[in-house]
């Protein structure tokens, strides 16, 4: 059996909106879909405004712009994340400053943000990971404390919540992502979500070139082509209508891993805290010394047996192009890097092929 890492679900519906898009020509980024899609995930978010964009990299880049964040700016963010974050902090001009992160839920450990704050820090940038949400109440208080701007990532965590509210929903602005392993998709595609009108306002400006609002083709900022497409906000309209569906395979998924590996000594599976829900973005996993394996031998041989897997992702501040940032300490980090990868969680996943993977990893661990 082969079982890939992610499959994606595309709902009747999803498909059903495409078509209808595509038939009415609307193939570019006027089209109702738009303004459906963007409402009803603001609805589902629980914010004032959705804005859609093309990515979730260019959702984090329009948000720090739009919040005017620029040359000699600092932003702090966690060391363990996709490059996505540090990029949009370096397409804005401004300096990125590691943090390290939690060791049970990977998320950015609020007790490291005071002592990264310098004179230069306007922002705080919170990473929810693999479908469980940080600990936003201590960071909360920090930025309201310092004055700083939180921009909330939330591109793992549709659905998700902490204490109650939805991720996305905690920040300043927040940024999620529609790419084809994501809990929503829209094939490639972005939002930012904000209760606030004037930064909505400057996300819709700054996404479209930034024509002068009454004067078209006359320019006072630099702006941007960040804009969706209808036939993209379609695909994402549907998906969303069955988002209820998706999470509860999702649950389903990351209770049945749990149950089925928990009696393996020597890894570490998700936890979940009492302030989160976990939407089980990715089923990740870490090895210890105590398994007798490492890492690397034992995905090699779970991809021997046709079990895809990936490994974490390596820390921003250990990546060439963070080299002027300073040296990092996050040893954290570094060892939730070096040690976790995760198993096969897409939403097409079957109890067929989850018995599969754990079947598997049980014979690989006990070999
Ligand atoms: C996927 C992801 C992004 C980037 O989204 P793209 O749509 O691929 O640009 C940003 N942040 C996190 C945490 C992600 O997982």
């Amino acid at each position: 059996m082969n079982v890939p890492v992610n499959e994606p679900v595309i709902t009747k519906a999803a498909k059903a909106y495409v078509a209808d898009a595509l038939e009415t020509g609307w193939v570019s980024s006027a089209g109702p879909y738009i303004d459906k899609f963007e409402e009803s995930f603001a609805r589902f978010i629980g914010v004032n405004h959705a804005v859609t964009v093309t990515s979730g990299t260019t959702a984090l880049h329009l948000s720090l712009v739009a919040l005017g964040i620029g040359k000699g700016d600092e932003v702090i963010l966690p060391d363990f994340t996709i490059v996505s974050c540090m990029n949009a902090v370096l397409y804005a001009g401004a300096i990125p400053v590691f943090v390290d992160i939690d060791p049970e839920t990977y998320c950015m450990d609020p007790a490291l943000i005071e002592a990264a704050i310098t004179e230069k820090t306007v922002a705080i940038m919170p990473v929810h990971i693999y479908g469980h949400s940080c600990d936003m109440d201590p960071i909360l208080e920090i930025a309201q404390k310092r004055n700083l701007l939180v921009i909330e990532d939330a591109a793992e965590v549709h659905g998700a919540e902490y204490k109650g509210r939805k991720c996305g929903s905690l920040g300043t602005v927040s940024a999620f992502s529609f790419y084809g392993n994501k809990i929503i998709t829209t094939g490639e595609g972005g939002m930012v979500c904000t209760d606030d009108d004037l930064i909505a306002d400057e996300l819709r400006l700054l996404r479209n070139l930034a024509h002068a609002p009454g004067k078209r083709f006359w320019h006072e900022e630099v702006g941007y082509n960040y804009r969706l497409t209808n036939m993209q906000a379609a695909l994402g309209l549907g998906q969303l209508e069955s988002v209820t569906t998706l999470l509860g395979h999702k649950q389903w998924m990351g209770e049945q891993y749990t149950k089925q590996l928990s009696d393996i000594q020597g890894i570490v599976l998700p936890v979940t805290k009492a302030y989160s829900t976990n939407v089980y973005w990715m089923y990740g996993v870490r090895v210890t010394d105590e398994l007798g394996i490492s890492r690397d031998d034992l995905t090699a041989r779970l991809r021997e047996r046709g079990v895809d897997t990936r490994d974490f992702f390596i820390p921003l501040s250990s990546q060439p192009i963070a080299q002027d940032f300073g040296p990092a300490h996050c040893p954290v980090s570094a060892e939730v890097a070096a040690t976790g990868f995760y198993l096969p969680s897409g939403l097409a996943l079957t109890q067929e092929q989850l018995d599969y993977v754990c079947d598997v990893f049980h014979e690989v661990v006990s070999a």
